[in-house]
């Protein structure tokens, strides 16, 4: 297979060349001093497609790509390992078929015997494979880049030892921080310091042990507020049980989880809620008991009428319960019916009044109008506001309902003189499940009044809302579409030109 290399006359070529035309991995090949292929073995054959007699004293620049300026850049390249003593490089060349391969190649200057420079060795090696699955994986990488930062979630990846080694794009928008702010750390530094130790082992463990992780922690926003997020890392393990890298992802679960503190807290006080009035009926009928036993017939009414009051209270939380879970499938039924919302009012009060000696409840302007309403419904929603309006102003004895016209709206408001509500507070209390925080405990009550007041209001297309200031007082209001113009009489009405 190989020719004559002119000038290896007096070398012992013998074994070696046995040796190279044996070698099918690399091609091994001798060219001139001016480039052309003088030898050419098995692995060179197998690379390039080119037998020895079709390549033999061909230029050398055939394997070069058509684009390239085939024998200036070749000339540069033995130029080089002449000057140097040795060229290596690495880049697409061509097969006789015209496809391509990925090469690298040394380019070694060859001297006979007595130092005469008498040309060249070639090594090439095909890396075509290892060249398609480096850039296979930079595309994946780009991939997973991509698509970690499509999402609106934390994701991470981290090396075997645990240090994260990149941040999507949320990491940096939800934190703040940049990139040459954070790198090679295990827990970033905006978590909150009374997570970071639980955090910090719970890391360390699954690290030590290869398992999967999980931890809820607070981070902090950008804007300095402490979220609460899940965390989550698999470990990528090679064949051998190895954890390569650890690919992790943490989302908010801020409301999710202040959702379920606020329902723990609530059983404990709907327990305690439901309790109170027990024990008090308990105790009026032991007290009716033993007036009977006196036949003090007279005294045991009375302490019947008090057992009331306290069923009464009873009834009206179980039914509170009762609307939240209607709430919850969307099942809340009204039965609507065109009312005077004036007459409403006013029968509300007045039946409300009965049932409060401590505070005197003053009803203040007309809306003479027609409203359709689930009558005890919006009956409810009156008597919530009226409630906490006497429940929340123990040191005072007035309450004041207005009740207004404003364009196709009727508005009917409560107002009292009582603790009020802190500014901060104001958006949550229709929320469920909420209580304000300044409040005395022996104030009762679920939290879940305004919720129900407001999902029945809104179930009418109407608009709740509260103005309050803390240790002045609260305005507790609601509007409703008018549906007809009523009159003073409550008679005679005509349609309004809104149709609710
Ligand atoms: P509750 O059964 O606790 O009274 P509500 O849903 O009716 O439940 O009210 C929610 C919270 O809003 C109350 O716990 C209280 O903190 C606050 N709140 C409601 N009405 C008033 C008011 N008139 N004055 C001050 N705070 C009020």
């Amino acid at each position: 297979m190989e020719k004559e290399f002119s000038s290896l006359d007096n070398v012992e070529v013998d074994y070696y060349r046995l040796l190279v035309e044996q070698v099918k991995e690399y091609a091994i090949f001798l060219i001139t001093p001016d480039g052309f292929v003088a030898s050419w073995n098995t692995g060179a054959e197998r690379i390039t497609g080119y037998s020895c007699e079709e390549i033999l004293g061909k230029h050398v620049s055939i394997l070069n790509e058509p684009t390239e300026s085939l024998t200036e850049r070749t000339r540069q390249e033995l130029e080089t390992a002449y000057s140097r003593g040795r060229y290596e490089d690495y880049g697409w060349r061509m097969r006789k078929d015209g496809t391509r391969f990925w090469a690298n190649e040394i380019l070694t200057p060859l001297y006979s015997k007595s130092q005469e420079f008498i040309g060249f060795s070639k090594v090439i090696r095909d890396l075509t494979e290892r060249k398609r699955a480096e850039e296979s994986l930079l595309r994946s990488r780009e991939e997973f880049r991509t698509l970690a930062n499509s999402l609106p979630h934390v994701v991470w990846t981290a090396d075997s030892n645990g240090f994260v080694t990149y941040w999507n794009q949320s990491f940096y928008k939800y934190t703040g921080l940049t990139e040459s702010e954070i790198h090679n750390i295990t827990v970033p530094d905006t978590v909150h310091p009374d997570d970071v130790s639980k955090l910090r082992g719970l890391w360390r463990e699954a690290v030590n042990t290869g398992s999967e992780f999980e931890a809820e922690f607070r981070l902090k926003n950008r804007s300095g507020e402490y979220r609460w997020h899940v965390g989550r890392a698999v470990p990528l393990k090679n064949s051998r049980g190895q954890v390569l890298k650890w690919i992790g992802a943490s989302f908010d679960i801020h409301e999710r989880k202040l959702s379920a503190e606020k329902k723990d807290e609530f059983i404990g006080i709907a327990g305690h809620e439901l309790r109170t009035p027990l024990t008090s009926i308990k105790a009026y009928a032991q007290l009716i008991e033993r007036s009977l036993d006196k036949n003090d017939i007279a005294t045991a009414k009375e302490f019947v009428r008090k057992a009331y009051t306290f069923i009464d209270k009873l009834n009206n939380l179980i039914a509170e319960l009762l609307d939240i879970s209607r709430i919850q499938r969307g099942t809340l039924p009204l039965e609507l019916r065109t009312i005077s919302i004036d007459d409403l009012v006013k029968e509300c009060v007045e039946s409300y009044q009965l049932t409060t000696k401590t505070h005197r409840i003053v009803v203040e302007g007309r809306a003479r109008a027609m409203v359709r309403c689930d009558r005890p419904r919006l009956e409810q929603v009156i008597t919530n506001y009226l409630s906490n309006a006497v429940k929340y102003s123990p040191e005072k004895d007035i309450v004041y309902v207005r009740l207004e016209r404003k364009d196709k709206y009727v508005r009917v408001s409560v107002k009292d003189e009582g603790i009020g509500i802190p500014k901060d507070q104001l958006k949550s209390v229709f929320n469920k499940f909420y209580r304000a925080e300044n409040m005395n405990s022996s104030i009762h009550g679920l939290g879940l009044g305004l919720y129900i007041s407001a999902e029945i209001i809104r179930l009418h297309g109407g608009m709740v809302g509260v103005m309050s200031e803390e240790g002045k007082g609260s305005e507790f209001w609601f509007i409703l579409p008018v549906y007809m113009q009523g009159s003073d009489s409550a008679g005679g009405q005509k349609p309004s030109s809104f149709q609710g």
